[in-house]
């Protein structure tokens, strides 16, 4: 499978000269299975671009929502196969805290988006799993997913196919304040063995204590998370949208750093836009 990222920071897009390299996009991944079918990890403003590509197909298109913070759906609303008649674009939300499945749907509604959703030429389905399903099949995928450390929680997702193991994890906070969800553990059980790990590494140590509780993990917890699950790859992710190129390629080389002092053979990266990998 081929999986590409779209869009890599957290909280608001982040343009200007200083965030070109990484990208300023929200929260969006591609995942195409070896089958040609099209799963989207997050539908942040990285989700537009990628849309812009799918409009050449006329496939089902699969989202997998982690949760309704606005900077994982705001770009739905210009996702362009919105506006194909009949493409079949199938949604299965988060789990978050307050069940408002069709919130991604919603914000197209009242006085914020002048294109009510119910107006859609687009088959638009969302399919909210019961509670204590952990995993089910995507066409040759098999989907997992594990509830986040979050304020409003969310899932994190599991993604198995052609061979190769993708753990996407994010907006999650390994060590929060508040009562977790899930345990460090449990998450380095999830991500065993993963190709790519792409974690939450919003802030740095020096965010501390102003950040904790707000839902985002310190860069080297989430290299802590892909040394202990042996993962191969770790994606930095969820990018601060005040860090720039150069302070990315700061916190890229300390990871580095980390993992070397581990002499883990863990590859560690900060996810940029573009960044592509054939699984
Ligand atoms: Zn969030």
């Amino acid at each position: 499978m081929q999986l590409t990222f779209f869009g890599v920071r957290g909280s608001t897009p982040a343009p200007g000269a200083e965030f070109i390299e990484f990208g300023g996009n929200t929260a969006c991944v591609h995942v195409e299975l070896n089958d040609g079918t099209d799963i989207i990890l997050d539908a942040g403003t990285g989700i537009i671009p990628l849309g812009r590509e799918l409009i050449s197909k006329k496939t089902d298109i699969h989202v997998l929502l982690t949760h309704n913070h606005w900077d994982h759906i705001q770009g739905f609303p210009f996702f362009p196969p919105i506006y194909q008649p009949n493409r079949n674009i199938l949604i299965t939300p988060g789990q978050t805290a307050l069940p408002e499945h069709d919130a991604i749907l919603q914000q197209m509604s009242g006085s914020v988006f002048p294109v009510h959703y119910k107006n859609l030429p687009s088959n638009i389905e969302i399919k909210p799993l019961a509670d204590d399903v952990q995993s089910w099949p995507l066409k040759s995928a098999k989907i997992s997913r594990l509830k986040m450390n979050h304020p409003g929680n969310g899932s994190a997702f599991l993604i198995e196919a052609d061979n190769a193991k993708i753990a996407y994890i994010t907006d999650n906070e390994l060590y929060p304040p508040y009562k977790k969800e899930t345990d460090f553990l449990d998450f380095v059980e999830f991500a065993k063995n993963a190709d790519i790990l792409i974690h939450d590494a919003q802030y740095v140590v020096k965010d501390m204590p102003t950040k904790a509780g707000w839902g985002h993990s310190i860069a080297e917890e989430a290299v802590k998370l892909a040394l202990a699950c042996r993962a191969k790859r770790l994606a930095l992710y969820s990018h601060d949208p005040c860090r720039t190129d150069s302070d990315l390629k700061q916190l890229e080389n300390h990871c580095r750093e980390v993992v070397g002092i581990a002499q883990a053979p863990l590859e560690v990266f900060a996810a940029a836009e573009g960044m592509s990998f054939n699984l």
